[in-house]
């Protein structure tokens, strides 16, 4: 053998058709641990074990002779320590002197079965890191949504009156604002109604805060069930109520008044005959959100002033409201 060759980066082996070893390289000594001496002229089967005997007889053998060539096949041999070593081989059969001889070439893959065991325990620790992701990311969404459920109930509780449920001041105020908005916008028309039962410390006084606390919310029931269709209802404070409503004119806004009123008249909660004053303003270019309530609260004032139980419109009142008269200020002046 060429000397460079005897030292080649793989083990080189020839063998003939009856698996007598012809020759060997240096490498491959080294890679059994028997010397040139000890393999040359003896059978292959001292490098093979009982189950590799079989395979070369019966598989590696017969598909050498037929196809003419081997590439990469795994096999196990038994060095002379009789310890195992894996290696890959291709083979070449070739003829010389009218006789058939095999050349192998033998690589041992010790290195790669490292290599393949260390390329498992990464993916092994990278599926296991995926899950551990997948399940952060599931738990991330399921907080999110209770986050999301949180957020809506907490909408909930800003945008409504614990008792009655419903819309509170600032959900009207805000309303307001967008009525005036679309008036000036869309010219589209608007009423505001301002709802105060009568004599209700009474009620609290003779029958209890409890019956008290029923009532307003029979009084917010109703309210509801005549009106949350199409106009905003909404807790002012109190035993008072506003509703905004939009898109009609002011003759229909002291109907709807009217007709409310009557109905709680009518109604008879907890055996307690229940009347209410209610005072409507219906908004014109002059106005502004103040003034509205301003006006709507002072013909409140002008139903509790006139005997009770009835509504007033703040059109029929010759009185004219400055942008600066509040609520509160006018109310506690009187
Ligand atoms: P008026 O006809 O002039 O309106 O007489 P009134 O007795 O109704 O007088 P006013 O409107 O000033 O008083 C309202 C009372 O309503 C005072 C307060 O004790 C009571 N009240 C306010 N909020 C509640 C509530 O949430 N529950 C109960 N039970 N009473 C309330
Ligand atoms: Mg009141
Ligand atoms: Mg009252």
């Amino acid at each position: 053998m060429h000397d460079r060759l005897d030292n080649a980066a793989c083990g080189l082996l020839t063998i003939d058709l009856q698996g007598h070893i012809i020759s060997i390289n240096n490498t491959f000594s080294n890679l059994v641990g028997f010397t040139k001496e000890e393999l040359e002229n003896n059978h292959i089967e001292l490098l093979l074990n009982n189950a590799n005997k079989l395979f070369f007889h019966t598989i590696l053998y017969p598909k050498i002779r037929t196809s003419g060539s081997i590439q990469e096949m795994y096999l196990t041999l038994r060095k002379k320590d009789h310890s195992i070593i894996n290696i890959i081989f291709n083979a070449n059969m070739f003829e010389v002197d009218s006789q058939f001889l095999i050349d192998c070439i033998v690589i041992p893959i010790q290195n790669r079965i490292e290599y393949e065991k260390e390329i498992r325990e990464i993916n092994k620790k990278l599926t296991q890191t995926l899950e551990e992701k997948t399940m952060l990311h599931d738990k991330l969404q399921q907080h999110q949504a209770k986050l999301v459920e949180l957020n809506e109930q907490l909408q909930l509780l800003a945008s409504r009156d614990p008792l009655t449920n419903l819309y509170n001041r600032r959900v009207f105020v805000e309303q307001l604002d967008l009525y005036v908005q679309s008036f000036y916008n869309n010219h589209v028309p608007f009423s505001l109604c301002i709802i105060d039962i009568d004599h209700f410390k009474q009620v609290n006084d003779n029958w209890g805060h409890n019956v008290g606390d029923d009532m307003i919310k029979n009084l917010a029931d109703t309210m509801v069930s005549m009106f949350s269709n199409k106009f905003t209802v909404a807790r002012f404070g109190g035993e008072e109520f506003v509703i905004l409503m939009p898109e009609i004119e002011s003759y229909q806004a002291i109907s709807y008044a009217e007709q409310l009123r009557n109905k709680v008249k009518k109604a008879t909660w907890n055996t307690i005959e229940l009347t209410i004053s209610l005072g409507i303003a219906t908004f014109s270019h002059v106005d502004n959100t103040d003034s509205i309530i301003a006006k709507a609260d002072y013909a409140l004032y002008e139903s509790k002033r006139n005997g009770r139980d009835q509504e007033t419109h703040a059109d029929s009142l010759n009185r004219t409201f400055s942008s600066e008269s509040h609520y509160y200020k006018r109310r506690g002046s009187t």
